[in-house]
């Protein structure tokens, strides 16, 4: 087990209280959610976060986080990296948020039962939300080829021979090169 800087559940006005802030990675054995989502977590999820109290007295969490993945392309069916990245800013004072009228543009956070803010479950679901709905590669790379005739029927299916592909793939490399 990695150790994580940061408490995994905190006391939201406590940590406002406290000035909290932390610039640190989470090890990919704590987002169980997001690797269950993409092929791999190919990096720590890098975290920059604080804690405040805004102007208008709302306790608000605002920082950026970011994380390299990989995918299977939904396109060509070949494994792709990319980077995750996500800035947020948060309040759990939806009351006082809604008496100033602004709640529709701040993103409302919800305690838990226990009135304790889940900061690394929080984290994760930014990383979620990054996640494409059709992992592929950018439209114009070039290593998507074959991207002529697909369906989402065959994408699973690799109907060629494996060391063909590798061949393939070593001829490629080599004239890239
Ligand atoms: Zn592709």
């Amino acid at each position: 087990m990695c150790a994580l800087a940061f408490s995994p559940c905190v006391d939201f006005v406590q940590s406002v209280e406290q000035g909290l802030q932390y610039d640190t990675n989470i090890s990919e054995n704590l987002l169980p959610r997001l690797s269950e989502c993409c092929s791999e977590i190919l990096s720590k999820a890098h975290v920059k976060f604080r804690f405040y109290r805004d102007l208008q007295g709302l306790n608000t969490i605002e920082g950026e986080i970011s994380c390299k993945v990989s995918f299977v392309c939904q396109r060509c069916g070949k494994p792709f990296e990319k980077t995750l990245s996500a800035k947020f800013c948060s309040t759990p004072d939806k009351e006082k948020a809604c008496s100033l009228r602004i709640e529709d543009k701040l993103d409302i956070v919800e305690l838990n039962p226990n009135g304790q803010f889940e900061l690394l479950n929080y984290l994760e679901d930014c990383l979620m939300l990054e996640i494409p709905y059709v992992p592929k590669h950018d439209d114009d790379d070039p290593k998507c080829n074959d991207n002529t005739n697909w369906s989402f029927g065959e994408i699973a299916q690799d109907k060629e021979n494996p060391f063909a592909r590798l061949a393939e793939l070593k001829e490629k490399f080599n004239k890239e090169k």
